[in-house]
């Protein structure tokens, strides 16, 4: 299958380690478990948002721009990336972060300081809501910013997980994965792990954890996702469509919203730091893992699955997280 590729800049070193968690599995007793790290990815201390750039911002440099503008929480994994690859591509980086500034600066918001980009605190507002104000400050400043999306979440972004899954090793198709168990939040990764699905010809479940209470209500994430993956096949020449009834997106692990580590969450980190020497995050893929071992804890996930956790990073926001972890 000829698929059009896209201009690419490397940020990261890929592809990214895919190792077993005996010691985990055989604590829960369930299926066997598997980890992809793309914590470790090597952007200032890696995760997802690393593939995304990639894509997005060479066609930031394609387009000649000097700037570039992004939106997220305070702790955002993505902004803290997006302020890494500026520095490394000579670009300025203006970051639209959710809140106040904290009184002490820690975690991703002290990386996005050390990588010298503009912070602007926008309150109530963290997925961007104020991007076209600023976007049009610096145009009337005389710069060319270019608009790296909310999580880096377009067909840019959704396009480098299709490599992504292209990079697992070959199983035997008697022996593939049962299931990928990932966070989602705002749907860039879920998207382009269904098309490399569906290009590499895989078989399991791409089990997405939702992680964000704001998507539930609204069902605003599910749309994105297939929107994303329709118009990214569009763009990349596949013919394929994808519809809603195909998307698996559990929002039983949302807890009390987005950034409020629960108990279940606290556990999973726990676990995983004890059992296997890996760190999670708080926010995303501390939940995931809390939803993986309650689904085997429930039975939907057994002993005759094997199952692919992809780690997508953010251990940079736990220093931010010590006393919501019980630690201080
Ligand atoms: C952004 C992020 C995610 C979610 O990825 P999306 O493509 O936004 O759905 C998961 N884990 C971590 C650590 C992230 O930073």
């Amino acid at each position: 299958m000829v698929i059009k590729q896209f201009a690419k800049t490397s940020l990261g070193f890929f592809p990214t380690p895919e190792v077993e968690l005996t010691r985990l599995s055989h604590f829960l007793g369930g299926p066997k478990i598997f980890i992809k790290r793309d914590d470790l990815t090597g952007l200032a201390l890696g995760g997802n948002k690393t593939r995304k750039l990639e894509y997005i911002l060479a066609d930031a440099l394609q387009q000649g721009c000097d700037t570039v503008i992004t939106a997220g929480a305070a702790q955002s994994n993505h902004c803290r990336q997006t302020a890494a690859a500026a520095a490394m591509l000579n670009l300025q980086c203006h970051l639209l972060l959710g809140g106040e500034s904290p009184a002490t600066c820690q975690g991703n918001l002290l990386l996005d300081k050390m990588f010298d980009s503009h912070i602007h605190w926008t309150g109530d507002n963290r997925k961007g809501e104020d991007i076209q104000r600023i976007t049009a400050q610096l145009k009337a400043s005389g710069r060319k910013p270019y608009l790296v999306p909310y999580g880096g979440s377009n067909e840019l972004g959704a396009m480098s997980f299709i490599n992504a899954v292209g990079e697992l090793k070959p199983q035997q198709q008697a022996d593939e994965y049962s299931h990928l168990v990932f966070a989602s939040c705002s749907g860039g990764t879920h998207a382009g792990l269904i098309l490399g699905k569906e290009i590499h010809h895989k078989t399991f479940d791409l089990l997405g954890i939702n992680i964000d209470k704001e998507n539930v209500a609204s069902g605003e994430l599910s749309q994105t996702i297939v929107r994303l993956v329709n118009n990214t096949a569009k763009s990349i020449g596949l013919n394929y469509s994808f519809s809603d009834p195909q998307l698996i997106l559990n929002s039983d692990y949302v807890g009390a919203g987005y950034g409020v580590v629960s108990e279940r969450d606290k556990e999973a980190i726990a676990l995983m730091a004890k059992y296997e020497g890996v760190l999670l995050d708080p926010v995303y893929t501390g939940r995931a893992m809390a939803g993986l071992i309650d689904l085997i804890r429930i039975g939907k996930l057994t002993k005759n699955d094997k199952v692919l956790f992809w780690h997508t990073g953010g251990a940079p926001s736990l220093f931010a997280y010590s006393e919501d972890l019980g630690f201080s």
